[in-house]
């Protein structure tokens, strides 16, 4: 199974990045996990998002949804996606309509959010094959089987964890999250841990929701994860400093993730 970043900021981008976004791809099946601002132009340097089979979104965070506006406009207006032939693309009877798991919500999240922009409030489900998924349900693309978690963040949301059924690799995405003890029960023993680690320090006020580079890199070593990538990270943060924290937690080599960093597991 192989992971390609395709976007690693926070809420806000990077100097030329993007929101979360992590494609998964063993062997012809690929799957998108996440798809915030910026990711529909990332995912078009690594993968053609007509072979997209399914996209899944852990929460209904901005910095989590929002391309997939501009991907639905690929699937509806691309001149190949079209019936008839378009310059040089011949015309298909059968557009790509990638699958699209959402958490509950999602399909009123999108049509508020399009259907306030001025586009057809129904722009994102004419375009995926648009459904709820049930945290208990596994879902299978392929190869892969995909599980959710309910993490503490600001609003639901939901961890996700892939594993291939053909290569026997796991990886789990913490999605945002406070500390909490779930997450490295439902991490336990991966292959590969993806962890957010958005602050400098704790919140200082309200209800924490994200976790500073330290706590992720002890619920990775608490879940006794093969490897750790703390993401979710600003380029404002010094990032020689975040791995340092979540490497002395972790006890032993953390990767900050960088745009287009590939991970084999
Ligand atoms: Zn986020
Ligand atoms: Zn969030």
């Amino acid at each position: 199974m192989r992971i390609t970043v395709l976007g690693k900021s926070p809420a806000w981008q990077d100097a030329d990045g993007a929101c979360s976004g992590y494609l998964v791809e063993e062997a012809d099946t690929c799957l998108l996990v996440d798809c915030g601002n910026g990711v529909f132009s990332k995912l078009r340097r690594f993968r053609d998002y007509t072979c997209v089979d399914a996209v899944v979104i852990s929460h209904l965070h901005a910095d989590h949804i929002l391309d997939l506006i501009p991907f639905a406009s690929g699937l509806t207006y691309a001149p190949r996606q079209q019936p008839v032939p378009v310059d040089r693309w011949p015309g298909t009877d059968s557009p790509a309509r990638p699958r699209l798991h959402m958490p509950a919500g999602g399909r009123e999240a999108m049509r508020r959010i399009c259907g306030g922009g001025g586009m057809l409030e129904d722009h994102v489900e004419n375009a995926f094959q648009l459904t709820e998924y049930d945290e208990r349900e596994e879902l299978e693309v392929g190869p892969l089987r995909i599980r959710f978690q309910p993490v503490p963040h600001f609003l639901p949301t939901w961890a996700i964890d892939v594993r291939s059924t053909d290569g026997g690799g796991r990886m789990t995405y913490g999605a945002d999250s406070a500390p909490n003890d779930d997450l490295v029960a439902f991490a336990a023993g991966s292959d590969l841990l993806l962890i957010e680690a958005t602050l400098p320090r704790p919140e200082r006020s309200g209800p924490r929701g994200h976790l500073t580079p330290a706590e992720a890199g002890e619920h990775g070593a608490r879940a006794g994860v093969g490897r750790l990538v703390v993401t979710h990270i600003s380029d404002e943060l010094d990032e020689l400093w975040a791995r340092g924290e979540a490497e002395r937690a972790f006890g032993g080599p953390v990767h900050v993730a960088r745009e287009g960093d590939v991970f084999e597991v």
